[in-house]
């Protein structure tokens, strides 16, 4: 924070990932961004609307800008701004544009002005870099990688690996799940029969053994292949740079299951719902 001259507010530096734009006013913004010091800021973009607004020009959504805030009553001030990251790619198509909005939209959800989460920064720069660099088919499974990495980096991530309830292995049993999600999972040997699904239950956190699955209320389980599990151990597992190696036209079918895994995890454990992945998925 530099210290200002009397009746002056003081002005700070703040690197940010531009998340949203609301209008203000006749032609200023209200620019929300996420820092690279972890936390949430609201600043005002005066005359950013008109054409003419070079803060206006380097303010785009989902780009990552270097600025000057000044303090203000209520909300700051951007005094300057320059794009160090414009991520255009981002902006290219409704379909890039979707799945960026899903990572804005998650950021702006789950990050506060005083909380201090330095590495979502990182990763919501990564994460809408390879949005902004991948081909049409490949955004949905990057847009689910990225949103099962910020979830687990948030402390949330599922239990895959073994029993969540008790920690046996898993063995397949389906207790007393009715609907199935991901038996379409690419990841299943052909010609032999498909390996067993596995109970999986958002309330508890992760998959179930078949004793613990039994156990349950009827209705609070779903069925899952073990190669949706598969892929969503990957997801979390991998870098992004890794991960557009697999975004490509075949994953587009079980990465919109993974996009619907994901909504219902977000809403059971972080009560967060997200308009932008209901457009994505509905998008075609
Ligand atoms: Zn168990």
């Amino acid at each position: 924070m530099v210290k200002a001259p009397d009746g002056l507010m003081p002005t700070y530096p703040a690197t940010l990932i531009v998340l949203k734009k609301t209008k203000l006013g006749e032609s200023d913004l209200i620019i929300t961004g996420f820092t690279d010091e972890g936390y949430q800021v609201r600043a005002v973009a005066k005359g950013a609307r008109k054409p003419s607004s070079r803060i206006g020009a380097q303010l785009e959504l989902y780009t990552v800008a270097k600025t000057l805030l000044q303090k203000g009553r209520s909300l700051d001030i951007v005094r300057e701004a320059t794009v160090l990251i414009s991520n255009a790619g981002c902006r290219s198509d409704v379909e890039h544009s979707a799945a960026a909005a899903v990572i804005v939209e998650l950021l702006d959800k789950v990050t506060r002005d005083s909380d201090q989460e330095e590495r979502l920064f990182a990763l919501g720069k990564e994460a809408l870099r390879c949005v902004g660099a991948v081909e049409l088919e490949g955004l949905r499974l990057i847009t689910a990688g990225a949103l099962l990495k910020i979830v687990a980096q948030l402390g949330f991530r599922p239990v895959l690996d073994v029993c969540v309830v008790c920690a046996a292995p898993l063995d397949g049993g389906q207790g007393g799940a009715r609907e199935v999600e991901g038996v379409q999972g690419e990841m299943n040997t052909q010609g032999a029969a498909p390996p067993a699904p596995i109970a999986f239950s958002h309330a508890q956190g992760g998959a179930l053994c078949s004793r613990c699955a039994s156990l349950e209320p009827e209705g609070s389980l779903v069925l899952m292949a073990p190669a949706l599990l598969n892929w969503l151990r990957t997801l979390m597992g991998s870098r992004f740079v890794a991960l557009e190696t697999h975004a490509h036209a075949g994953t587009e079918g079980v990465a919109t299951e993974i996009l619907l895994f994901s909504k219902n995890w977000l809403r059971a454990h972080l009560l967060v719902y997200l308009k932008s992945l209901d457009f994505l998925v509905n998008l075609r």
